[in-house]
């Protein structure tokens, strides 16, 4: 008979975890507490826009030409990929800059702004490529469940050469010292959950990814990964089952044996969380079944909460690009407000994702899909329609200042996303966007595991435990899981 495995959460980690088990001949059930499927990456359609609730970045496609080519498909049979150029704008206090995708290109944009600084990035990039193959091949895909895992001779002596552990704001120090390629290659760090001081040089892989990678755009949007990665479920057999909120992981014994969802029980062999890591622990099971507690994770370092809006516009807008950053403001004060004294920012740096750029089907006819961002501290839980309205002013009257236009009075569609949003829709933990922040000490084997040290039979995935917090970490996490729970059946 079929091992039978329930999937908590339908986010990526969580559909590819259900499909790489199917195609492993188990029997698999997804149980997803909203009505879609996708997780962070939601769509929210409204007045014929479709906005991508979550994630708008397209980096490290290998990641996703992997993961398709596993079940013997290619990216081209679910969405058309295109290469952003520029990659993106960023708007700095004086002026706005387009990053090139081209390396001739971007060598020379670094060298207007400090001389000898071109090759200087060839071989910044060429260090973060070793470390992104490093970080690929020898971090990523290990279940990280111990230092051993990381003892290999190959992996020390390279971890040695490099220095994969000094912070990443010295180790960019140590190449450039113009402010804005500095801000240019921490923002990444700072986006996706530490200070730049707090962050390993290891996650200097991003800027690989960034400006050697590129930066790609899925044509219809970031949900059409989703869409592609449940067909490949669906064809391997994988059962959803949405509007299923998980009540309770049933445990007997100390072994996990099944689900409660909606009052009724679920059997199964096995049972993985791809829902909010201290969710599953603080709600799902009882005390003594918990592997970390109250404590423990109130000592972690979150990557930050976000203020979201989804706005359509009743005309086009000029002056900005697909991608967006407005740098105008101080990297630093930002940075202190959302990890260090967790007040709500008072001059924040934010992001502008404007798809219909390149995308008719997000808006339409000759109209504008914009989505904003701004992170803000985990901390800060009063985000009142007011508080939200504030910043939403606020962000709007810089825009205006750098293009020259009010897009207020074209606003067709707005709505909001917040930190209690993310607590109510996802269960997240103290509202987080993008879970655990990729402090050195929240790296590897320092994260939680992705098997329960309590309870047989639960296993763990997503972007609270390995790899870490991002789409194609997400995949890998999903991967790894599965030969876990494979290897463990065996
Ligand atoms: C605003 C934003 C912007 C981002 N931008 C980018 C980007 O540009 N590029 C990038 O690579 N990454 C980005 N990310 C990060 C990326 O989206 C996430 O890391 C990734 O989607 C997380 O996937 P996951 O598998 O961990 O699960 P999640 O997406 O967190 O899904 C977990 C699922 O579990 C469900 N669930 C929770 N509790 C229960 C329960 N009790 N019962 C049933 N179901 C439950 C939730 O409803 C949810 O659907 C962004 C994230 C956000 C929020």
């Amino acid at each position: 008979m079929k091992s039978k495995i329930v999937i908590i959460g339908s986010g990526f980690s969580s559909l590819s975890a259900a499909s790489y088990l199917a195609k492993a001949g188990c029997d698999v059930s997804v149980y997803e507490k909203n009505s879609t499927l996708g997780g962070r990456a939601r769509i929210k359609k409204k007045q014929g826009f479709t906005f991508d609730m979550g994630p708008s970045w397209y980096w490290m496609p290998d990641v996703f030409d992997n993961y398709f080519q596993d079940f013997g498909k290619k990216v081209s049979d679910f969405y058309d990929l295109k290469r952003l150029s520029p990659s993106y704008r960023v708007f700095w206090d004086d002026k706005p800059d387009d990053i090139p995708s081209d390396m001739n290109e971007l060598k020379a944009y670094f060298e207007k702004y400090e001389e000898g600084s071109g090759q200087k990035l060839e071989k910044f990039l060429a260090e973060a490529k070793i470390k992104y193959d490093v970080g690929m091949n020898e971090f990523v895909t290990k279940p990280s469940l111990s230092i051993t895992e990381f003892m290999t001779l190959d992996s020390a002596k390279k971890g040695l050469s490099l220095d994969l552990f000094k912070p990443i704001s010295k180790h960019i120090r140590s190449y450039f010292s113009h402010p804005k390629l500095i801000e240019l290659l921490e923002f990444p760090v700072l986006f996706l959950g530490a200070k730049p001081q707090n962050t390993p040089s290891l996650y200097s892989l991003m800027n690989y990814a960034d400006m050697a990678l590129g930066t790609w755009y899925p044509m219809g949007g970031m949900n059409k990964i989703v869409e592609g990665m449940v067909d490949v479920a669906n064809e391997l057999g994988v059962k959803f089952y949405t509007n299923s909120n998980v009540e309770e992981i049933v445990v007997k014994n100390k072994i996990a044996i099944g689900l409660k969802v909606n009052g009724e029980i679920i059997e199964a062999d096995r049972i993985i969380s791809g829902a909010d890591y201290h969710h599953t622990e603080q709600v799902l099971l009882s005390e003594s079944e918990r592997s970390y507690s109250k404590k423990y994770w109130s000592k972690r370092t979150m990557a930050p909460s976000s203020l979201l809006y989804y706005v359509g516009l009743n005309k086009k807008v000029e002056g900005i690009k697909h991608h967006n950053l407005f740098f105008d403001e101080s990297f630093e004060n930002h940075a202190t407000e959302i990890y260090d004294t967790h007040k709500w920012p008072e001059r924040p740096l934010f992001y502008i994702c404007n798809p219909s750029k390149t995308d008719d089907s997000v808006a339409p006819e000759g109209k504008e899909n914009l989505f904003f961002l701004i992170p803000v501290s985990t901390e800060l839980k009063d985000d009142t329609e007011e508080v939200r309205k504030k910043y939403f002013d606020m962000i709007c009257d810089r825009l205006t200042k750098h293009i020259g236009e009010d897009i207020r009075p074209s606003i067709e569609v707005y709505e909001s996303f917040a930190h209690s949003d993310f607590v109510n829709e996802y269960n997240s933990f103290k509202g987080n966007a993008y879970g655990l922040a990729n402090t050195l000490k929240q790296t590897a084997f320092l994260k939680p595991k992705m098997k329960s040290k309590k309870v047989d039979n639960l296993y763990y995935t997503g972007q609270l435990t390995v790899p870490g917090p991002g789409v194609p970490p997400s995949l890998v996490s999903g991967k790894v899981v599965s030969e876990l729970v494979m290897k463990q059946f065996n």
